[in-house]
């Protein structure tokens, strides 16, 4: 079984993110990283895409890599920026004859230069699962945002717009964040909106206070003061990194408590993180 969709009927899942390496030490590097995380048992990897195409190959080759050469169903992610239908069809129709079954559809986010900016024929993520459906047999993701997507006008009028892509497609994960109650009131108030599908938290555990203060001014997600103050008061990088696991554990463990499908894991192609994570829960491994 191998559809993420099927999965999550089934039971909780485990999953792990990655970026694809760009250069061979970098490939290596993953291949090392995937193989440590293996035992562990995710119920399935996926492997993001530079929006507008940037990674095109370097996904495409890490999905098929993981397809062929491991025992975990890979998810690939696609995005509408910058890609006309056909390109599109192009390369679900490689992932299809390889037996990947799993995408992650997304937006994407326009270059910082609008220079760069390449025509798309889709205005957003829920255009791109419309084509998805029609034109494969796919288990299907999407992105949601928790504490509001940040070009969102309010967060009653994303929550309207995630549920309304959502409903076409079989499961979503979340962009990371730090407290509990965001992703309560994110299942609660699309529940409100009559859709009930999965809902995976996206786990980002922080051991560099300075890149998560990056990425969460990126994604819109609040960097909380009481985690702040926390990993502040470490006293070495050493301190801080077991700090943030610590509170990422917490995290977890809250959300299972509340009943998420299962926990996706923003690993950084890195393993410590998410293997110490998973210690501390007592996750069954294998
Ligand atoms: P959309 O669903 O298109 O939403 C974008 C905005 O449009 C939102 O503000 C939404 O409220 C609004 N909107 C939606 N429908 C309507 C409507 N009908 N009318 C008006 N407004 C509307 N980016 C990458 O480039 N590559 C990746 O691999 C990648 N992986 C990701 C993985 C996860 C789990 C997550 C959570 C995000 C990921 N992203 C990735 C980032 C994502 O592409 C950006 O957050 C992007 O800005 C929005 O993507 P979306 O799929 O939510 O877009």
């Amino acid at each position: 079984m191998a559809r993420i969709g099927d999965l999550l009927a089934a039971g909780r899942t485990y999953s792990f993110e990655f970026s694809p390496p760009k250069t061979a030490a970098a490939s290596l590097s993953l291949g090392h990283t995937i193989a440590e995380l293996q035992p562990l048992g995710p119920s399935f990897v996926s492997v993001t895409y530079g929006a507008g195409g940037s990674t095109r190959e370097h996904t495409r080759d890490t999905v098929l890599w993981v397809r062929r050469e491991t025992s975990v169903p890979p998810m690939a992610h696609l995005t509408c920026v910058g890609h006309t239908r056909d390109e599109i069809s192009a390369i679900v129709s490689t992932y299809v004859e390889a037996g990947v079954e799993n995408v992650l559809a997304l937006g994407g986010d326009p270059p910082k230069n609008p220079a760069e900016a390449r025509p798309s024929d889709y205005e957003r993520a829920i255009d791109l699962v419309e084509h998805l459906r029609a034109e494969a047999d796919l288990s299907l993701g999407v992105a949601a945002h928790p504490e509001g997507h940040p070009r969102s006008p309010d967060l009653a009028t994303d929550r309207r717009h995630l549920a309304e892509k959502l409903r076409l497609a079989d499961f979503a994960i979340t962009q990371f964040f730090f407290d509990v109650e965001h992703y309560v009131s994110l299942v609660n108030d699309l529940a409100d909106l009559g859709v009930t599908k999965p809902v995976l938290p996206g786990i980002m555990p922080v051991t560099n206070i300075a890149q998560v203060t990056r990425m969460a001014e990126l994604s819109g997600a609040e960097f909380p003061a009481w985690l702040r103050d926390r990993l502040e008061a470490a006293t070495d990088p050493e301190d801080m990194r077991r700090i943030g696991i610590e509170s990422a554990t917490e995290l977890c463990a809250a959300l299972l408590e509340v009943g998420a499908p299962g926990l996706h894991f923003y690993t950084l192609n890195k393993s410590s993180a998410t293997r110490e994570i998973y210690a501390q829960l007592g996750l069954p491994v294998g």
